[in-house]
């Protein structure tokens, strides 16, 4: 039995390349000390691999930034502008990634996008019609000779033809199927070289394929390996399929002249069922995606063997694979000090799954005698208790009704009763909640996680700051005030390290894009609430002013999406026990006498299944009914609002409505409000607040930008809707640029209330 990685992590397992980019991007290393760096950490992941006897080692899968950037430059695709800086081909490559400012020019970076479902970001390669798609880079050819002088023959990676044709934005007139033909082409330069370097295989990396097809797109897919397999050479072609099933090319994949198709078993719900009903091509091989590559949980043998011996019965070839590439996952346990042995047995990063994938062939070769105690151990794992369930949480869930996730009365009755209360003005200020994480902010924090001041000292700090910026919203006008969220590291880790259930890593980051890397909180156990989380600073704020103070909290749906969560339970039952114990803070807070209460749920959108047709059965139907959960008992009169960070939700308009928030705040200032229209035509009932400046850009807006901004909004959305402010937390941004930007914001709110 024989073993294949897709891909393996990039940065380093201290993060390495992480650091000494950002050296060469300041200045202080050369381009050549950069590229050291890389050349020694390629070289340490393919000996990882081959300590462990993958017999498909991939290269190409390193990346200064971005994989799909690199097909890109490797295929020509470089928009005029970065060309005409005339930089080397790494420092051009640089521009696109970075955007560029200096003596050659001055251009912005290339659009970033969500790879599918991860949170992993791509680079957009931009096409226009000038674009002359050719083989004309090298990096490709350069790793796969760097591994053969180490004495190992690799598998090269490169994004395939149609997944680069879908994922490209067109700029001009010519759209994907313009380009077949030069593409095409380009691909069997690329095999005809790699048949002259010795190369066996090629893996062509199409997770395109998994999302769902058009007949046009089934057109593209055909056409483009029509051609290029017709002059591949005695190369071997792998189309490598990922993070779902091929459920709408699985016949064309199978006709089609490849060599070897890697199917994911793992997110692919009908995979299986493919192989079962179809059959698999005799003369392809099967490359099984069998060990998770985004999550870090240790792969059960039982499952994975029997799976395993019911394909074997179906294709003639197997070759055991991960899911996904392990870029999705950490590097190692090695670097977790301060996690419990007992822990660390459940879970493999991607250096232990590469133990795992050695494992897994001494136990599928018969003949090897650690095989059965390999089993047994791997067994032993999965049928002792990894630990105590909590009582309390599991009968809490157990009996919840519908009534838990319905809110009374229906929100047009609250909505009368909350004006009646709050006595707010016509288009109301506020902000998102946080407020600038100044150096001081922070190191008070890290100066009381490191212990070098006491509770009480770091809490004083935090109040001090809650009373500074209770007062400047009260001086500015604002209409809803925030405490200002000075003692949170993130949206995510702090709810996470105030609740029961979860744990936490030193060392476990996870490429998020170029050099940002996050370090994603594990769920461990049931999730629970043991006290109150926010309450003390919130009430605080609330004590300072007679102004509404908006609670603050994280949505279930968000936490979740964010950590690595567990496979024991579905992510629907995790979602509820998040749920059960944030709702107990938004009645500790209701309580305290918060009366508005927003709970983020920025995360939402991006874990949509990647086809539509999964998006209701997979995700909605519990993701909606887990935020309702979390509010659901409060008072009529209690407004809870909800933030998103995008406004691309008009494909899921009404669940956004059903989430029954009574305001939503969203981010609108650079889109063009065709979320309002999509607002409009559903019959939207929740409030709105669209971001009305971009906080992203340290752009201080002027009063008459923002009132032209909210004349624009006031000529589709009532009057009695709207709210006013920016369109996210604004912790990035500088102290002077906020209290400025602010001011601004609620004058113009003034002068439009004036003309109505
Ligand atoms: N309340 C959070 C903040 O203001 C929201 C952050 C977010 O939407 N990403 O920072
Ligand atoms: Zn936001």
């Amino acid at each position: 039995m024989k073993t294949s990685i897709i891909g393996y992590p990039r940065v380093g397992s201290l993060r390495e390349l992480k650091f000494a980019s950002e050296k060469y991007f300041k200045g202080e290393i050369t381009i050549h000390e950069l590229q050291q760096t890389a050349t020694g950490l390629r070289a340490s992941h393919w000996k990882r691999q081959q300590e462990n006897s993958i017999d498909f080692i991939p290269s190409n899968d390193f990346s200064f930034y971005d994989g799909l950037l690199d097909t890109a430059c490797l295929f020509n695709i470089i928009p005029e502008r970065y060309q005409a800086l005339k930089l080397s081909p790494l420092e051009t490559y640089f521009a696109m990634a970075r955007g560029y400012q200096g003596e050659q020019g001055d251009v912005k970076a290339l659009a970033m996008k969500k790879w599918f479902n991860t949170n992993y970001h791509y680079m957009v390669p931009e096409v226009d019609d000038s674009t002359s798609i050719q083989l004309v880079g090298t990096k490709l050819f350069d790793e796969f000779l760097e591994a053969k002088q180490l004495n190992i023959t690799t598998k090269p990676v490169l994004i395939g033809a149609f997944t680069l044709l879908k994922l490209a934005k067109y700029t001009g007139a010519k759209q994907a199927r313009d380009f077949i033909q030069e593409t095409a082409e380009a691909y069997v330069n690329v095999l005809t070289k790699l048949n002259d370097l010795g190369a066996n295989w090629i893996q062509l990396d199409e997770p395109a394929l998994v999302t769902d097809l058009t007949k046009e797109d089934l057109v593209l897919f055909s056409d483009l390996y029509a051609r290029i397999l017709s002059a591949k050479g005695s190369i071997k072609v792998i189309a490598q399929t990922y993070f779902g099933d091929v459920r709408d090319c699985y016949q064309e994949l199978q006709a089609l002249p490849f060599d070897g198709i890697g199917i994911d078993f793992v997110e692919g719900k009908q995979s299986l069922e493919l192989v079962r009903q179809i059959g698999f091509s005799n003369d392809k091989v099967l490359f099984a995606g069998v060990v998770n590559g985004k999550n870090i949980w240790r792969n059960k043998y039982t499952n994975t063997i029997s799976l395993v011996q019911e394909l074997k019965g179906h294709a003639n070839h197997l070759v055991l694979s991960s899911s996904c590439s392990l870029l999705h996952v950490p590097y190692s346990l090695q670097h977790e000090t301060k996690l419990s042995e007992e822990n660390k047995h459940y879970f493999a990063f991607a250096e232990e799954k590469l133990r795992e994938f050695a494992e897994l062939k001494a136990i599928l070769t018969d003949a090897d005698p650690y095989s059965a105690d390999l089993y047994l151990r791997n067994e032993e794992l999965f049928n002792g208790v990894r630990f105590k369930g909590n009582e309390t949480v599991q009968t809490r869930t157990a009996t919840l009704t519908d009534a838990d996730f319905t809110r009374l009365p229906a929100f047009a009755e609250r909505e009368a009763l909350q004006n009646a209360k709050f006595k707010l003005p016509p288009l109301p200020t506020t902000t998102i909640g946080s407020f600038p994480q100044t150096a001081e902010v922070r190191a008070n924090r890290f100066a009381f996680k490191k212990g070098s001041i006491s509770e009480e000292q770091y809490k004083q700090f935090n109040f001090d700051k809650i009373a500074e910026c209770i007062a400047i919203q009260e001086e500015i006008g604002l209409d809803v005030l925030v405490h200002g969220e000075y003692e949170r590291n993130d949206m995510v880790e702090y709810f996470g390290e105030c609740l029961d259930g979860f744990i936490f890593t030193e060392n476990a980051w996870v490429q998020s894009y170029g050099t940002r890397c996050v370090k994603p909180p594990i769920v461990w156990g049931d999730i629970s609430r043991s006290r109150p989380m926010t309450v003390e600073y919130s009430a605080y704020a609330k004590s300072l002013t007679n102004k509404p103070v908006k609670g603050m909290l994280t949505g279930p749906v968000t936490i979740l999406n964010w950590s690595f969560p567990r496979e024991d339970i579905s992510l629907q039952d995790s979602a509820i026990q998040i749920a059960l114990a944030i709702r107990d803070e938004v009645l500790d807070l209701e309580a305290n006498h918060i009366e508005i209460i927003q709970i983020d749920e920025a995360a939402l959108r991006e874990k949509l299944p990647l086809r539509q047709s999964d998006w209701q059965a997979e995700y909605l139907s519990w993701a909606i009914p887990a935020f309702r959960l979390v509010h659901s008992g409060v008072q009529a009169d209690t407004q809870i609002h909800t933030h998103m960070c995008y406004s691309q939700f008009s494909d899921i308009i009404r669940e956004i409505d059903d989430m029954d928030a009574d305001v939503i705040t969203f981010e609108a200032s650079r889109s063009d409000l065709a979320i309002i229209d999509a607002i409009n035509a559903c019959g939207f009932q929740t409030e709105v607040g669209p971001g009305v400046y971009d906080i992203h850009s340290p752009r201080i807006p002027s009063v008459d930008e923002l009132k032209q901004g909210l004349f624009r909004m006031l000529d589709k959305i009532e009057v009695a809707k709207l709210w006013v402010n920016p369109d996210c937390g604004l912790k990035t941004r500088g102290v002077t640029e906020t209290w400025a930007s602010l001011r601004h914001l609620v004058q113009a709110a003034k002068e439009v209330r004036e003309t109505l």
